[in-house]
């Protein structure tokens, strides 16, 4: 409930808190699908460091595409692609390692935006059957436990049975820009518009984005 008049929500266990002003325009799922998403994602399975911020807060962000996806308002993929390009190579956004950000960029919106992007990089190259099995094997791994980035990767290298250590890398812990969308998919004609090809905005965009303006943890 919208009962904590502290400007931020945060997954405490078994009843998350939200701030009024995250409803301010009526009815806001996406926050809440968010902080339920850290029962299990945060809660559950907390962190081993804060260094590790990641695999709480890349994950409640990713169940906000898939929510979106399930509701017809833009899928991950659309989503993923929307944050790509909404991010020039020079822009800070990608100096912030999602997979150890440091005390400054603790909550950095690129450890969730860039964050989620590493998720569905993970998904592009094992395919959903894994990736799925994956999401929902983890919380059971380390149920009432603590885990690592590095955790994350074994338990995904040994699910897919793929070397993964570079898409990891890539992904969560080089200050640049990756070069290539995994498997080239950045764009289609079905989703891009205007001369220069820029992936249509989704429709959920500005609900998750309103979420880190109030802070949602
Ligand atoms: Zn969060």
């Amino acid at each position: 409930m919208p009962n904590t008049n502290t400007g931020y929500a945060l997954e405490t266990q078994t009843r998350p808190f939200y701030s009024p002003r995250q409803f301010a325009n009526g009815s806001n799922t996406s926050v809440v699908v968010h902080e339920l998403a850290h029962q299990w994602y945060g809660d559950l399975v907390s962190v081993r460091g804060w260094k590790d911020i990641w695999v709480n807060e890349g994950f409640a962000r990713y169940a906000q595409w898939l929510w979106s996806e399930h509701e017809g308002e833009g899928t991950t993929r659309e989503l993923a692609d929307h944050v790509y390009a909404s991010h020039p190579a020079d822009d800070p956004f990608w100096t912030v390692r999602p997979g150890d950000p440091g005390p400054e960029n603790q909550f950095d919106i690129a450890v969730y935006d860039r964050g989620a992007l590493a998720l569905q990089a993970l998904r592009d190259e094992i395919g959903d059957d894994a990736f799925f099995a994956i999401l929902k094997g983890w919380p059971k791994r380390y149920a009432y436990g603590n885990a690592s980035v590095a955790d994350f990767q074994r338990y995904a290298e040994r699910v897919s049975g793929k070397p993964l250590a570079t898409l990891f890398d890539t992904w969560l812990f080089q200050p640049v820009k990756p070069d290539v969308f995994t498997g080239g998919k950045v764009s289609s004609a079905a989703r891009t518009s205007g001369a220069g090809g820029t992936p249509v905005e989704p429709r959920s965009w500005k609900k998750i984005a309103a979420t880190n303006g109030v802070h949602a943890h």
